[in-house]
């Protein structure tokens, strides 16, 4: 238990957020005094003067670490990063911690590194990368990679008229099975099979309207996900592809990606269907290659299905496949990771997605933490810079990166891809450039409004039933954005 204690909550949300970060796990207790805090407990207190900001903060009725700081604290824009910096480094000496993206809890670093790059043009990379580094006391190896995965986007994007387009996403939201640490929409098929009809019927209702209201605009990319898109049998997954084909200007797209994330959901003829369809991209995800682990964590195939079912993409004709993994996982050290990437690497697929495991309150994982707490020990730098290694030994280059709140170690999730593969989708939905229109339960659209500096969202509800029996009012939801 932390108690805190300050006399202004203007910086409360960063001074959260980065407390969390150095003492993950712990719970925040507002205090108004010293003697309101039990004395077994951290206790952190932070005075907010006119021009000084002092802090300390005492364990077991002790002083352990104590910082002070010169700034104009009413002029809020300049006053935060110096905030946030003089609480890094009274949180860096109380606990002997450095944490690798210093400051940074917001979940799109490399937006601020494309700010200064349209600020400055033509940019100095290696310049903004040591100005990252500065402001907000993160590593000099994150700082350049992040400078990396901006100049890679920036890049890529300025090949399209993004904004002035749309992309579509379409939530599938079945599974074989569900997996542990899922925190998505999904529903196991032996369970919820019955609604797979109703469902596709309900969500043909969405993309009929987004079809019609969208004639006139530009379609850059559709990306089916999930759940998994493949756990659908082969009658359904035809006809919501011909759906799909048949509502929309398919051949404008740039690129039409389907999740066939589980290799047991995957047959020879649900890869033709999809190569059919004209799918450019389909992405088969192992998340880990050690079979104790896969076990474990509840997704009910084997390594070995893993393996065949990137053969079979690749026989089918395939020629960009992505595969998925996760660090972190319960039961993995370093070690196991070094075990997955070696695996991957002998399939070589053209782009490996890494996450590091978020625990998420909706997951299986979270809910029975108690039974897993002690295998879960988190994902490491270690970890990342050996996945960094062998991409780089496959030809793979970073190209699009986000981070999640409640990741153990803060750490960052990254796409990684040879070049002229990368997943255009996945970029733009990161760097919010353009609207992503999405249609399915648990589906949140993005409307972006470049003039204004704005985004709204709109979200469908999650459940089920609740989509198929009031897809009426889903639709409706996405009226005001759409019907001006
Ligand atoms: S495959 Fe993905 S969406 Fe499906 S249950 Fe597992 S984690 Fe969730």
């Amino acid at each position: 238990m932390i108690y805190l204690c300050q006399n202004d909550r203007q910086y409360d949300y960063d001074i959260r957020a980065i407390t969390l970060a150095f003492l993950p796990g712990e719970k925040i207790v507002e205090v108004t005094d010293e003697n309101e805090a039990d004395e077994g407990n951290i206790f952190l207190k932070l005075h907010f003067g006119d021009d000084t900001i002092t802090g300390q903060m005492k364990e077991q009725g002790k002083i352990k670490a104590q910082e002070a700081v010169v700034c104009d604290y009413n002029n809020h824009e300049h006053c935060r990063n110096d905030v946030c910096r003089f609480l890094y480094r009274l949180l860096s000496s109380f606990t002997g911690k450095d944490l690798p993206w210093g400051v940074l809890t917001g979940i799109r670093p490399t937006k601020i590194i494309m700010k200064w790059m349209e600020e400055e043009n033509p940019a100095d990379l290696a310049a903004l990368a040591f100005r990252f580094a500065k402001t907000y006391l993160t590593t000099e190896q994150k700082a350049q990679l992040c400078t990396e995965v901006a100049r890679h986007e920036k890049e890529l994007l300025g090949k399209y008229p993004y904004s002035e387009e749309y992309s579509l996403y379409v939530g599938i939201p079945f599974c074989p099975t569900t997996c542990l640490y899922c925190s998505f929409t999904s529903f196991p098929v032996l369970r919820f099979g019955d609604r797979m009809e109703p469902y596709l019927k309900a969500l043909y209702k969405e993309l009929s309207y987004v079809a019609k209201t969208c004639a006139d605009r530009k379609l850059t990319s559709v990306y089916i996900g999930g759940g998994t898109p493949t756990a659908l049998d082969e009658k359904s997954l035809e006809s919501l592809l011909q759906t799909i084909r048949t509502l929309f200007p398919m051949e404008q797209v740039k690129e039409f990606t389907v999740e066939a994330g589980r290799p047991d959901s995957v047959t020879r003829e649900k890869f033709h269907i999809l190569k059919n369809a004209g799918v450019t991209r389909i992405s088969i995800n192992p998340q880990t290659m050690n079979q104790e682990t896969l076990d474990l964590i509840g997704r009910a195939h084997t390594v070995e299905q893993t393996k065949d079912a990137f053969m079979l993409a690749r026989a089918c004709g395939f020629d960009n496949i992505n595969m998925d993994i996760i660090t972190g996982l319960p039961g993995e050290d370093i070690s196991h990771v070094r075990h997955t990437l070696k695996k991957v690497f002998e399939l070589r697929p053209e782009s490996l997605t890494v996450h590091s495991l978020a625990i998420k309150r909706a997951a299986n994982l979270n809910i029975e933490m108690e039974r897993y707490r002690n295998l879960v020990k988190g994902s490491t730098d270690e970890m990342l810079c050996l996945v960094d290694e062998y991409c780089h030994r496959m030809g793979l280059m970073p190209y699009y990166m986000y981070r999640q709140k409640n990741i153990p170690g803060n750490l960052e999730n990254i796409g990684y891809s040879l070049p002229g593969k990368e997943c255009l989708y996945n970029i733009l939905i990161m760097e919010e450039k353009q609207d992503i229109i999405s249609c399915g339960a648990g589906a949140t659209s993005k409307y972006v409004f470049p003039k204004e500096n704005r985004i709204e969202r709109t979200e469908n509800v999650k459940n089920l039933d609740h989509y198929i029996n009031r897809i009426d009012e889903m639709i409706d939801r996405k009226r005001r954005y759409h019907e001006g």
